[in-house]
This record gives C-alpha cells, sequence and structure tokens, in this order.
C-alpha cells in the first residue's frame, strides 16, 4: 500500500511517502517568519502553509519515485494543533482523495510522534512507555499496541517546550529557543543555579512554576549586574537545561517503577535535546533499561510519523469519510 501523508499542525509543512510501511520520503519545510515575531503567529502560518503544501508534496512524491497514481491512500493530522494550519493540509488531503478517487486517514499528532519510533530499527517491544515532549504537550503514554495508547501522567499547565521557550525568550533569544539552550548548554555548568520546582501528584508534571521563578531570579540578579545574561549565558542555559530534565526524568522513573516497564522511549521536539538524550542513555544503563532515542529528523514535527501512524491504521481498515473536519483539541 502506497500511503501519501501530510503534516500541517504547527509551523512546518510536511509531506511524506511510505510504502508497505517502509519511509520513501520525508520532506519538511519550516517556516522562518515567526521568528521575528518570537512565537508562532497562526495566521502567518495558515498562510505560509498554503504557500509550501504544493511544492512540498510534490518534492515527496519525486524523492519516492512515484506519481499521484500509484497512491492507495492520502492520510492527514487531523488534530491537535492549530485550526487555520490543520484546515490547509485536512482540505488539501480531501480534495486529493477525492480527485484520486482512493481513502483518507485521519491521524492524530501525538499519537504519531509516539509511532515515529517505527520507522527505523530498533524498533521498541510492547508493552512501552513513551515520555512524549514537545511544544503543546508533556506526556508519559503507555504503549500497548500501534493504535492503543494511554497517556498515564501528562502536564496541568505548560509544555516542557514551552518552558524552553520561553525561557530562551527571556534570554532574548531567538525562536525557538529550544535548540539555543541546548547549545549554550553543552559549555555551561549545570549545577551553577538553583530553580525551585514543585512536586505534581502521581504522574503529572507542571512547568508554569518554574518559568515564574525564571522571570524574578532574572530581575533580581540583572538589578545587581546589567550584564548578568550576557556574562552567565552558558551556566544559566545549562542550569535550566539540568533543572527541566531532572523533573522530566523523575516522573518517568516513578512511571516504569509503578507499570514494571524496562522498554522506555522519547519522541517530541523537546527529545532532539542533547542533554536529555543524554542523561536518559545514562539512567537506562543504570536501571537496565532498553532505550529507544529516534534520530533528529523524527524528533520535531515531519510527516514521516504522520504515514508510521497511517500505515498502521490502513492495516486494521480505519479510513475516514469526506466528512471529516480538522480538530485543534483532538482526544485520544
Ligand atoms: P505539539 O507536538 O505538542 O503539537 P509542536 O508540534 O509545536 O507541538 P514539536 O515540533 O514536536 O512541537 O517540538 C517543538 C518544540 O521542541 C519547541 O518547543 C522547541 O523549542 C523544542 N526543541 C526542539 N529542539 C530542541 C532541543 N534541542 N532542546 C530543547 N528543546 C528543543
Ligand atoms: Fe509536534
Amino acid at each position: 500500500m502506497t500511503i501519501l501523508a501530510i503534516e500541517s499542525s504547527c509551523d512546518d509543512s510536511s509531506a511524506a511517502v511510505i510504502i508497505d510501511g517502509k519511509l520513501h520520503s520525508n520532506i519538511v519545510a519550516s517556516q522562518a517568519i515567526h521568528q521575528k515575531w518570537g512565537g508562532v503567529v497562526p495566521e502567518l502560518a495558515s498562510r505560509a502553509h498554503q504557500q509550501h503544501i504544493v511544492p512540498v508534496v510534490a518534492e515527496a512524491l519525486a524523492t519516492a519515485k512515484i506519481t499521484k497514481s500509484d497512491l492507495n491512500a492520502i492520510a492527514f493530522t487531523r488534530g491537535p494543533g492549530l485550526l487555520g494550519s490543520l484546515l490547509v493540509g485536512t482540505s488539501f488531503a480531501k480534495a486529493l482523495a477525492l480527485g484520486l478517487n482512493i481513502p483518507l486517514i485521519d491521524v492524530h499528532h501525538m499519537q504519531a510522534h509516539v509511532l515515529a519510533h517505527f520507522i527505523d530499527e530498533p524498533k521498541p517491544q510492547f508493552p512501552f512507555l513513551c515520555l512524549t515532549v514537545s511544544g503543546g504537550h508533556t506526556q508519559i503514554v503507555f504503549v500497548r499496541s500501534p493504535l492503543d495508547m494511554e497517556i498515564i501522567g501528562e502536564t496541568q499547565d505548560d509544555a516542557v517546550g514551552e518552558a524552553f521557550d520561553k525561557t530562551a525568550k527571556l534570554l532574548n533569544l531567538p525562536y525557538p529557543g529550544g535548540p539555543l539552550i541546548d547549545k549554550y548548554a553543552k559549555e555551561g555548568n549545570p549545577l551553577r543555579f538553583e530553580f525551585p520546582t514543585v512536586e505534581m501528584q502521581g504522574l503529572n508534571y507542571s512547568f508554569s512554576g518554574i518559568k515564574t521563578a525564571f522571570l524574578y531570579f532574572l530581575q533580581k540578579e540583572t538589578a545587581k549586574n546589567p550584564n548578568f545574561v550576557e556574562e552567565n549565558i552558558k551556566d544559566i542555559c545549562a542550569s535550566m537545561q539540568h533543572t527541566l530534565i531532572k523533573i522530566l526524568l523523575q516522573k518517568l522513573k516513578k512511571a516504569a517503577k509503578q507499570y514494571k516497564i524496562k522498554d522506555i522511549a522519547i519522541a517530541g521536539g523537546v527529545s532532539a535535546n542533547s542533554g536529555l538524550r543524554a542523561e536518559l542513555q545514562r539512567l537506562g544503563e543504570e536501571l537496565g533499561w532498553n532505550v529507544y532515542i529516534p534520530q533528529f529528523q523524527y524528533c520535531t514535527d515531519n510527516a514521516g510519523m504522520i504515514a508510521m501512524a497511517a500505515h498502521f491504521k490502513a492495516e486494521k481498515g480505519e479510513f475516514c469519510g469526506q466528512d471529516v473536519s480538522p480538530m485543534p483539541r483532538m482526544a485520544w
């Protein structure tokens, strides 16, 4: 089965082709326009998707060395995400499927982040736990099978990706700040500064308090020394990153123990963070976990993961009709 998948939930327009479960192309066009606004502007994202979608799909087909007439189904991200962005991918997918008279497959973006692990070897064994950490979500997911997943813990307020991006913004770093914090952190002292953390119940997270604590910390230090940020950027980034990773892994450890699971994966944009990857690997060695870390290109938003999820849905005959519409707050 040959499936074209389209991802347009936020600010990356992407298309991919999967043939019988093997990914043949994965093209991503990111939107630089948001940088000057310090965050994603929904209207601009929607317009940029409209500009990118045709060339991105054409390139995905060309790279996979196929044409539209080879396609058996069209998959798309139905949600969660920004409505205007989702509408572009959904409408395009529906129109193409109608024109080619082939079925549609609607995909849940967060489930696809988890299923990105099945694009390449080594693939996790079921059941496994996946820490999904991205710009809008922070979840510990119990994965029984490709289409049977349950959220067993999640953030009650901000996502950890937001904590990275907001920290970066307060440090006057351009959007998205996560990768820059990662870069500076590599050369800094992670134990130089301490930030207060709150203990949440069960397997849940909270990242809004640390953001406010960080703002007060910067205000206090820059009042004493106006050059505080410039002089200490590496140590500030390393200390903040260290704190965020500590919070993430503490609950993951608790979940692994509670569910007696030793196959542990990470997914989502923040799983590109080198500190998190290294610390998870180290913890895995200490606790005897089988750790699964995706390639960088499958961490942040990409249609390859949508294609992978669509492959599993197609295997089960889970298609949707032309009456489908995007769901910005799509449930599991
Ligand atoms: P969601 O998947 O929740 O809808 P999204 O699709 O916007 O949100 P992703 O593309 O999965 O999110 O991830 C983007 C986030 O990942 C941003 O917050 C970005 O700062 C963060 N990120 C990317 N690379 C790194 C890195 N190396 N270190 C820390 N954070 C990173
Ligand atoms: Fe995402």
